[in-house]
């Protein structure tokens, strides 16, 4: 068992560096790996400031640009100002239930338009095929995936002239 963790731990750093080459981490942010958190990534606040939470695992099966394409999402989050740090509830820190609609799709627009300043199509494509291939029906503040999946191509589209899939 100990060695089963052993693997498990050398994967994940692995994981990270991997995701490490495509994202830099901007300042104030942390990024904080939460085991078996209920979504891929949350942004909140903790008791010193800005976190990202993340589950390693969720984000190592959807591979290293769609995870960044997810980070990019977050980071939106609190580069946009939704995470607002007097709404964090201490009890129960993984719930962005404050967020709404018109906030996630713009999250999404920030990561769209972040990895296009990044010339990074390959994690735009990464970003919209997981929603796509996900195909969830969203909740109260999220779209359905693939149409979550369509703005982001035709959001590329308008960005830069070109297919998102070409
Ligand atoms: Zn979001």
């Amino acid at each position: 068992m100990k060695k089963l963790i052993l693997a498990i731990t050398i994967l994940l750093l692995l994981a990270t560096s991997v995701k490490a080459q495509i994202w830099t981490t901007p300042q104030g942010v942390r990024e904080i790996p939460i085991a078996n958190l209920s979504d891929l990534a949350i942004a909140s606040f903790d008791q010193i400031g800005p976190v990202i939470y993340f589950n390693p695992a969720g984000m190592q099966q959807v591979g290293p640009l769609a995870a960044a394409f997810c980070m990019a999402h977050e980071y939106g989050h609190h580069n946009l100002g939704h995470i607002i740090q007097r709404l964090w509830n201490a009890n129960n820190p993984y719930v962005q239930a404050w967020l709404n609609q018109n906030m996630e799709n713009d999250a999404d627009a920030y990561a769209v338009s972040y990895w296009v300043s990044q010339g990074n199509k390959a994690v735009i494509q990464a970003g919209a095929t997981m929603m796509w291939i996900s195909n969830n029906i969203g909740d109260q503040t999220h779209l359905p995936s693939r149409i979550r999946a369509n703005n982001i191509a035709n959001l590329f589209f308008q960005l830069t002239g070109t297919p998102l899939y070409q």
